[in-house]
């Protein structure tokens, strides 16, 4: 699809039925009607950034913290896995409590316990920690570009530049990673034309995996006030993601939900083409009471997404859990 295309079905709310009839299509056809459930360990909300979207940012002194021990991360992948789910996400803030070191023997130890594949999402660490990562058996790692706008981008993430964080997702597939990218839709300032950007690098770069998110206003961050994404152009960036990208693992992530909490992730799977569900796993999410669990609820303001919720969305949807690792379809069908 070239950029008059891409654009043309943004600017096109009155027609997005087709346009979501022919992302299902092109779903059906190359992704088939399995579906991924990923179980997320949310380990760390600590943060050296400073994004103005995000309410784990460093300098954000009204979000209480916490940090999962190494014991900790392993006992609920493994748990995870026990859940019957085959790949675990590792995410956290770009938290360097945890040293190179720590992570390799996390990794290490879940991999020798559980049939799973591990997804990280730990931000830009050094190139060598990154490939001591996929030393230690990572097979995945989740770096989403957030936009292709430079200026936008260093506006949102003070000192920091767009071209660093293609140069580290480059990077990440050079040294032999499935590599996830993702974008954020409606943040303050954002075009039309930010959003096309985004979709032709998701074309041209044809990711194993992208993760779609609209931008929820966090009321601890500089951006309260703004509005948050809007749903259908969400869901047209979704289509339109799925048509140019094919067989590409594409998650309706967790805010995708808060945006929409009934409607959100199913319509991401029936309109947009979305497959894959990460739910939270974290151990300290299982109760109301549990005061980590409240903590991280307030700094974050994802929805909380179980495993039996997602699995609920998935049937709604009418798509039959996937068995398998979930490895990246572009493995089997290539890059075209
Ligand atoms: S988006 Fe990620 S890197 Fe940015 S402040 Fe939030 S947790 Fe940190």
């Amino acid at each position: 699809m070239n950029r008059e295309a891409i654009l043309a079905a943004l600017r096109d709310a009155d027609n997005q039925a087709a346009l979501f009839r022919e992302a299902d299509q092109v779903r059906r056809a190359h992704c088939g009607d399995k579906a991924q459930l990923r179980g997320v360990v949310h380990f760390s909300n600590h943060c050296c950034r400073n994004d103005l979207y995000c309410g784990l940012y460093k300098d954000n002194a009204e979000a209480k913290r916490f940090r999962m021990t190494g014991d900790q991360i392993v006992q609920t992948a493994l748990s995870i896995a026990q859940a019957g789910l085959r790949t675990v996400v590792l995410q956290s803030g770009e938290d360097y409590h945890y040293t190179c070191a720590m992570l390799c023997s996390v990794i290490e130890r879940i991999l020798s316990q559980a049939e799973v594949a591990i997804t990280l999402s730990l931000g830009e660490r050094p190139r060598n920690e990154l490939r001591a990562f996929k030393d230690a058996g990572a097979g995945r790692y989740l770096m989403k570009h957030e936009t292709m706008n430079p200026e936008l981008y260093s506006r949102m993430r003070p000192g920091l530049r767009l071209e660093d964080r293609l140069g580290t997702i480059d990077y990440l597939r050079e040294i032999g990673f499935q590599v996830g990218v993702g974008n954020i839709v409606g943040l303050p300032g954002q075009t039309l034309e930010d959003l096309c950007e985004d979709i032709a690098f998701f074309q041209s770069f044809q990711p194993d995996m992208i993760n779609i998110g609209p931008f929820i206003p966090h009321h601890q961050t500089p951006l309260r006030d703004e509005r948050p994404g809007d749903m259908d152009l969400m869901l047209r960036v979704f289509a339109l993601t799925r048509i140019v990208t094919r067989n590409t693992h594409l998650a309706a992530a967790n805010t995708v939900a808060t945006l929409s909490p009934e409607q959100g992730q199913y319509q991401a799977f029936v309109h947009g083409g979305a497959n894959v569900i990460m739910p939270n796993c974290n151990p300290f999410l299982k109760s109301r009471n549990d005061k980590i669990e409240y903590e991280f609820q307030i700094t974050t303001r994802k929805r909380y997404v179980s495993i039996e919720e997602a699995k609920r969305v998935l049937k709604r949807a009418k798509r039959t859990l996937d068995q398998g690792r979930g490895d990246s379809l572009k493995m089997q069908g290539g890059r075209s």
